[in-house]
């Protein structure tokens, strides 16, 4: 230990991906620090639909592994729940659901296609003119903020310190690995450090002298009123994810969402009035019977997005103690399994369970530094969805 005030292992952020790693590493016996600037859960973790079908990921196989032992493993609910509906109600989106579900039924996992009959029976909400649906037997979603709170009351249980409102400002490096991390609240020594930090992990990597490109882009969230319960609360479909709460709400998102500078992840998200209406007016074409829903909240979140929509989860080779993970729109349904990825690179310097090499923060290497630009990823423009159908947030 390099100081009295510090930890084995400190992790800058509080979000998903932070406490879970922090909660693995609390489970295995290490002294564990998680320090955020503001409270746990307050950036994308908390603002997210809740999906857990990364059928893309290298991940997916741990996540379906994870997710329904996860209420059990935390002692806390997640409100998680099984199976997804996907309602198609144009051709192009029936051929992009039947892909997926190819793709996934080459992996292990099945899904059954509804007609219209059986698709209304099951979803109540959904419209006669809808061109079917596909249930995938797997996947899910649970609720983002009971997941936060979970995450973080049960890594405090075994032992972990969780401390907000304390921005980390700067790092202390010394032998090619970083000692402490400086803050506003002084420096907290470390034997290894994690920074997942969302949208900001670029910003604090370039205090390394390390590049990592990520663009933010601001998305947005609507709730409606609550409707009676469905069978399925996992249903989406016309380029919207989401979930039915236990409430009965249906609270979905989905793009366009508005590219911001990568400065301006700090600022607190809000919503707008033209990306609402859009969410609104989709939602209503999804589930046309409840059309007359009022909604009744709204927000906005910042998404950290790759160039090439995946996640970055590494442990660097120079300084040699530092796990870096920004999860680029993916990370709510994965946390589960990064936790356990970044636990692993932590302790070993690699994953366990799963080939992360497609996650390596190398790939980026001889990117063009004006990447964002070539891309059209950039403010003020409001674009289409930023990492379109190549990534599956549900
Ligand atoms: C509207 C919306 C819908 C989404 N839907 C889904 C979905 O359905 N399924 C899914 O899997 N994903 C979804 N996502 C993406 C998902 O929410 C994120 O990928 C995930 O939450 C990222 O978690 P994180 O812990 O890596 O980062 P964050 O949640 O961004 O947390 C990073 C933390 O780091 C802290 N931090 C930053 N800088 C510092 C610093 N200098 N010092 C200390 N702390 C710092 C921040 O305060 C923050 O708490 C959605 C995102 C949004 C915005």
């Amino acid at each position: 230990m390099t100081s009295n005030r510090g930890a084995a292992v400190v992790i800058v952020g509080g979000g998903v991906s932070g406490l879970s790693a922090a909660w693995w590493l609390a489970r295995s016996g290490y002294d564990v620090l998680v320090l955020d600037k503001g409270i746990v859960g307050w950036e994308a973790s908390g603002r997210n639909g809740g999906g857990a079908t990364h059928y893309q990921s290298p991940l997916f196989h741990e996540e379906q592994r994870l997710w329904p032992q996860m209420d059990a493993l935390l002692g806390y609910p997640t409100e998680y729940r099984r199976e997804r509906i996907i309602i198609n109600l144009t051709p192009a989106q029936q051929a992009r659901t039947r892909h997926m579900a190819t793709v996934c039924r080459d992996l292990g996992y099945p899904s059954v296609e509804l007609d219209n009959g059986q698709l209304r029976t099951l979803v109540p909400l959904a419209g006669d003119d809808a061109l079917g649906a596909t249930h995938f037997q797997f996947g899910g979603h649970a609720n983002p903020q009971r997941t936060v709170q979970a995450y973080a009351w049960a890594l405090q249980d075994h032992g972990g310190r969780v401390m907000q409102h304390c921005p980390v400002t700067g790092f202390v490096t010394a032998g090619g690995r970083v000692t402490a991390v400086e803050t506003r609240a002084g420096r907290y020594g470390c034997d290894a450090l994690v920074i997942a930090a969302g949208p900001q992990t670029g910003v604090l990597l370039r205090q390394l002298g390390i590049t990592l490109p990520l663009a933010a882009a601001r998305a947005e969230m609507i709730v409606t009123e609550p409707l009676p319960l469905m069978q399925h609360g996992g249903v989406d479909g016309n380029g919207l994810y989401g979930r039915q709460t236990l409430r009965g709400n249906l609270a979905y998102g989905g793009g366009p969402h508005e590219w911001l500078d990568e400065n301006d992840g700090t600022e607190i998200a809000r919503p707008s009035t033209p990306l609402l209406g859009s969410l609104s007016r989709r939602l209503a074409a999804l589930f046309p019977k409840a059309a007359h829903a009022r909604v009744i909240r709204s927000w906005a979140g910042i998404i950290e997005n790759t160039p090439d929509g995946r996640p970055v989860i590494d442990r660097l080779g120079d300084p040699d103690n530092v796990v870096v993970c920004t999860m680029s729109s993916v990370g709510f349904g994965l946390s589960p399994a990064t936790g356990h990825a970044i636990h692993d690179l932590v302790l070993d310097g690699t994953c366990s369970f799963a080939n992360i090499d497609k996650l390596s923060l190398r790939r980026f290497d001889g990117l063009p530094a004006d990447w964002r630009q070539r891309r059209g990823w950039v403010p003020p423009l409001a674009v289409a969805d930023p990492v379109g159908s190549a990534v599956d947030r549900r």
